[in-house]
């Protein structure tokens, strides 16, 4: 095993002598080759006779797996099948992941994952990841070495916020999954580091806890004093079993994921991606969408849709950045205006505000209506992250459209059920003139003779970035500057070309030279500012490339 704090991929850990053999090797998910097994490795690894005896390259396999998959009609069968190869081939998952990303993405992740985990109960085949329930208390430790490999990074959700969904309990366990999948593809963290975590302290969810087919324990959600105990051993328990491993807070409610980043920001590596990772992809658009307008980050004004973790997120890092273009902290908050499910958010509303949205409290008659806010607040950008479909209906959008000559339209509420906008609305009541983004993909729009290929604000810009960057320098704490370089790295990497399609970001396609930018600038900062005692390599870019996985076979014999 390699020292727990070193980042490189495990070929020594996973193979050489300790290569499995035989069944045991076509079981092994990370090593399994399938039909690409060759002559040489079926005589001396035990394989004759386990496989069919054609050899196919993994081109074949990949065209045949793709064939298969193009088959299948639903989505969420698509999804079933992709888990399946993930199940027994991960190399071949991995290379048809990357190599097929703007396909494959939205069957893995948002919006199919949302069905998946719906339907998590009933689509589940074989374990993957680690389950750990209330009744562990006093016990995780024990329950997080049964994982048979070595987390460097874990993903972990309790199921209370999935997507736009609500409370899904243990049926949760798809997000996790699916975000290190994608750490995997778009950033290469291998995946023989990644852990996915699904905690079950129990669920509100009415009608999850009347299913007998439920498959987490049907109780209601532990929470207050109970609840922190429990997550406080689950931390501890994480630092003392993988030391230095990269923790990433996933789909909590609102009121846990605040308190969970306050409480261990500063004192293990970890991060909430639903608000820091949010609010770098959206910091990104908005500095590609005034790139586009021509005018100052700090000139704007932001009407949020929503005012929890994404929303107050964003704003937050927005004014880190307005700041650093020489607004006061006070003059910065002032550009960004929120409505909640109680109205415009203004001082002495009435009701206690939270400490993450006290800062945006600002002085303004009290309005109920998001058109009417659009009408008096006069925002150079609306941003849905409220998780309240088609929100941003016609009269919203055609008072905004009013006032602006490029209208910033960002409708990021997942999945695309929740969407507050659709792209071919947006561009529609603004006679094309927005700039788009969503959190869910939406096909191209075809207006007034001009095709946009709308850019999806997707945290996969920045979460295997950051988290590749942060794994690479072994940077002790993850920090919102980190989240701010990558917005701008990211903004960076938008071409003439992506602004001509209506994208206020890089092309999917591009992901992987993208993240190894973010990567490189996230450790870089991690070196600058002391975050780290490791040795700074002479060339970061390099050493960063050398640490990533690639969805290529190793040759075993
Ligand atoms: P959250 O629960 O923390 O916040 C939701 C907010 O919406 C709350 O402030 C709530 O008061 C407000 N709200 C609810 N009903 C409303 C109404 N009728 N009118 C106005 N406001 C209302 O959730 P979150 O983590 O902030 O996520 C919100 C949405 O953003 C979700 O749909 C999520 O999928 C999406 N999101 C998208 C991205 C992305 O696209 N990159 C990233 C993260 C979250």
């Amino acid at each position: 095993m390699p020292n727990s704090r070193t980042y490189v991929p495990p070929i020594s850990a996973t193979g050489g002598s300790h290569l499995p053999r035989g069944a045991a090797l076509i079981n092994n998910s990370l090593l399994n080759k399938g039909t690409a097994f060759t002559d040489a490795e079926r005589d001396s690894l035990g394989l004759r006779g386990l496989l069919p005896p054609r050899i196919f390259p993994m081109e074949e396999q990949v065209k045949r797996a793709l064939g298969n998959l193009r088959r299948k009609g639903e989505p969420l069968d698509k999804y079933i099948f992709l888990a399946g190869l993930q199940q027994r081939n991960e190399t071949l998952f991995y290379r048809i992941l990357t190599d097929h990303l703007e396909e494959v993405m939205p069957l893995i992740y948002t919006p199919t994952v949302g069905q998946a985990c719906l339907e998590y109960g009933s689509i589940y085949r074989r374990p993957r990841g680690l389950f750990l329930s209330i009744e562990d208390r006093g016990n995780i430790r024990e329950v997080l070495r049964h994982w048979p490999q070595h987390a460097r990074l874990i993903v972990v959700t309790d199921g209370e916020r999935i997507l736009g969904l609500g409370d899904l309990g243990a049926l949760g366990m798809g997000i996790p999954i699916g975000k290190l999948a994608l750490y995997s593809a778009c950033a290469g963290v291998h995946p023989y580091y990644c852990l996915p975590i699904t905690i079950d302290v129990g669920t509100d969810n009415e009608k999850l806890l009347q299913d007998p087919l439920y498959i987490g324990a049907p109780r209601k959600r532990v929470r207050g004093e109970e609840y922190d105990a429990f997550m406080k051993e689950f931390v501890e328990a994480v630092q003392d079993v993988y030391p230095g491993c990269l923790l990433q807070f996933e789909d909590f409610g609102n009121h846990n994921a605040f308190n969970l980043l306050r409480t261990y920001r500063d004192k293990v590596c970890c991060f909430n991606d639903d608000i820091q990772g949010t609010a770098s992809v959206a910091l990104a658009g908005l500095i590609s969408a005034t790139r586009i307008t021509g005018t100052k980050l700090s000139a704007q004004k932001i009407l949020f849709l929503g005012a929890g973790e994404a929303g107050t997120g964003i704003a937050d890092l927005f004014t880190a950045a307005a700041m650093q273009e020489g607004l006061s902290e006070a003059d910065a908050r002032k550009c960004c205006w929120f409505v909640d499910s109680k109205g415009l958010l203004v001082k002495g509303r009435g009701d206690k505000l939270p400490s993450h949205k006290e800062p945006y409290a600002h002085d303004h008659p009290q309005i109920k209506d998001f058109a009417e806010a659009v009408a008096a607040i006069k925002p150079t950008a609306i941003i849905g992250v409220s998780g309240q479909a088609r929100a941003f209906d016609e009269k919203v959008v055609r008072t905004f459209a009013a006032q602006q000559k490029q209208p910033i339209i960002f409708s990021l509420s997942n999945p695309t059920s929740k969407s507050e906008c659709t792209a071919e609305e947006a561009y529609k009541w603004t006679e094309g003139r927005c700039l788009f983004a969503s959190g869910s993909p939406f096909p191209a729009v075809d207006f007034n003779g001009k095709r946009y290929q709308t850019g999806q604000g997707n945290n996969v810009y920045i979460f295997p970035a950051v988290g590749l960057g942060v794994m690479v320098s072994q940077a002790r704490i993850v920090t919102d500057s980190m989240f701010l370089i990558a917005a701008q790295t990211l903004a960076a990497e938008v071409r003439p070309e992506d602004v001509e399609v209506g994208r206020v970001y890089p092309s999917l396609s591009r992901i992987r030279e993208v993240s190894i930018k973010i990567a490189v600038a996230v450790a870089e900062l991690a070196w600058k500012e002391g975050l780290t005692s490791l040795p700074r390599p002479a060339d970061i870019a390099a050493d960063v490339r050398s640490k990533m996985f690639s969805p290529v076979y190793q040759t075993y014999v």
